[in-house]
């Protein structure tokens, strides 16, 4: 038992590992994930289109940030 809550890690395109937490988009409302020290740093769902999903045609789904920044 640690003290320290533990996030779940991903790796980015640089290959650094980072700490994520969940997030919701805004434009569709599927999750993705985002570094916990770099909320720029997204994770997004790309083809996992969720069944709770408002809009396939996002762009998190139509051209996905894999371990980047946005922008
Ligand atoms: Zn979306
Ligand atoms: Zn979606």
């Amino acid at each position: 038992m640690g003290k320290v809550l533990t996030l779940p890690e991903r790796q980015d395109a640089q290959g650094g590992w980072h700490q994520v937490l969940r997030e919701v988009c805004y434009g569709c409302g599927c999750r993705y994930l985002s570094a916990e020290d770099d909320h720029d740093l997204v994770w997004e769902p790309g083809r996992e289109v969720q069944s709770s999903c408002t809009d396939e045609l996002c762009e998190c789904h139509t051209a996905p940030v894999i371990g980047e920044r946005r922008g």
